[in-house]
């Protein structure tokens, strides 16, 4: 079976490394253009959720990351936990107490046992959780590595312009190359995939959530989990440059634009990040502003639409899910089921 992956960030590279597993020949399409995956903070977590059914499949997601790095032990990703005091008092209770609720493994830590995970932080307070199986991915090297191991072929630079279809079946994609046959396709193009989609009449509505990303200059060995602070997210990239989010809470980021300047981000951001890591001055080495691919209602579409054949695979926590949408949307393309339990409320049809 031939199939055309539209999209090489950690979404497309989960989808073409499970359909390569499954025997599938597979050729990957990107234009090189807007890549969440690049600017994604990577953090690994159900923690943040929307609802019950959504933080399962997040859980579901973490799980699917097990079993992949069982399979491939050498990827870029590290589940060293979450340290988490965003809030205090009932804050914190409620927070803990729903999420135990859920069954999810959450620790209510004091400063001292805090400090022992993380002997470098000032400033913390009294109470803290930890999320003891959150982790990180390097999403874009993931990607890559991912992309290598599929065995899938790579059409980089092109853009794809529409979806071709004949008798109700997708039959391939146009591109500014010129048609590219194919049996099955597979739209992973995050913001580019609602114009893709409209040339066969598929409707995609997609929300504008910028984020912006501020990393230091590299300092090693101050962090090990992610922190989650209620200025902001943290943690240490391999390269020893600590990342940090411009926004409180940036999964939930709602705003559709970024007023600040990118020099008084970089500036506001050192001015938590300084207190809370001891026995250095921090500076800012770059801000990076990107754009999050979120559907209307802030949930992953996932699933078959539109004419036979045709699947897409759009969301935000793509870094989280990407294993498990790797894994779902490459069963359902084989011909395999198992996910529709899971997929139930992220069909792509509820827009149509
Ligand atoms: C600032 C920021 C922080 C984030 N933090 C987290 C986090 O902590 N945890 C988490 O789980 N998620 C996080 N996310 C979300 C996550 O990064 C994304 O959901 C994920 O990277 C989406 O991956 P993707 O492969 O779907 O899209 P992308 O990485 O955007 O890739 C899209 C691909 O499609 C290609 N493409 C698009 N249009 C066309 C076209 N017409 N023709 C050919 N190719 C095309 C592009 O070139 C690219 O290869 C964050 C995102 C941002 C922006």
């Amino acid at each position: 079976m031939k199939v055309i992956v539209v999209g090489a960030g950690i979404i497309g590279a989960s989808i073409a490394y499970n359909l390569g597993r499954g025997g599938a020949e597979v050729t990957v399409i990107t234009d090189n253009s807007a890549n969440a995956t690049e600017a994604s903070f990577g953090w690994i977590n159900a923690s943040f959720y929307a609802d019950d059914a959504h933080h399962r499949l997040r859980v579901e997601g973490m799980a699917a990351y097990v079993r992949l790095t069982d399979a491939q032990p050498n990827l870029p990703i590290q589940m060293n936990g979450a340290l988490w005091w965003e809030e205090q008092g009932s804050g914190l209770s409620k927070m803990r107490a729903a999420l135990l609720a859920l069954g999810y493994p959450v620790e209510n830590i004091g400063r001292l046992a805090a400090l022992e995970r993380e002997p470098e932080l000032r400033d913390l307070p009294d109470e803290l959780l930890l999320f003891p199986s959150e982790g990180v991915a390097e999403a874009g090297a993931l990607a890559a590595a991912l992309l290598a191991a599929s065995g899938a072929r790579l059409v980089s630079g092109v853009r794809v312009n529409g979806i071709v279809e004949k008798a109700g079946a997708v039959c391939g994609v146009e591109t500014q190359m010129g048609f590219m046959a194919a049996d099955k396709v597979i739209v992973a193009a995050g913001n580019g995939a609602p114009d893709m989609l409209a040339s066969v009449d598929v409707a995609l509505p997609m929300l504008v959530r910028p984020g912006a990303m501020v990393t230091t200059r590299p300092i090693m060995g101050k962090i090990r989990s992610v922190l989650v602070t209620p200025d902001g997210e943290a943690r240490q990239l391999p390269d020893g440059r600590i990342m940090a989010s411009a926004a409180a809470n940036h999964q939930g980021d709602s705003a559709d634009e970024v007023y600040e300047k990118a020099d008084e981000i970089g500036e506001r951001v050192l001015g938590w990040l300084n207190p809370m890591i001891a026995g250095t001055t921090l500076e800012w080495d770059s801000v990076s502003l990107a754009y999050r691919p979120v559907p209307q209602d802030g949930l992953p579409a996932i699933g078959h639409v539109g004419p036979l054949g045709l699947h897409v695979a759009v969301m935000h926590s793509g870094v989280t899910l990407a294993a498990i949408t790797g894994e779902a949307v490459a069963a359902e393309v084989l011909g395999q089921g198992g996910f529709d339990a899971l997929l139930a409320p992220y069909r792509p049809s509820r827009f149509q």
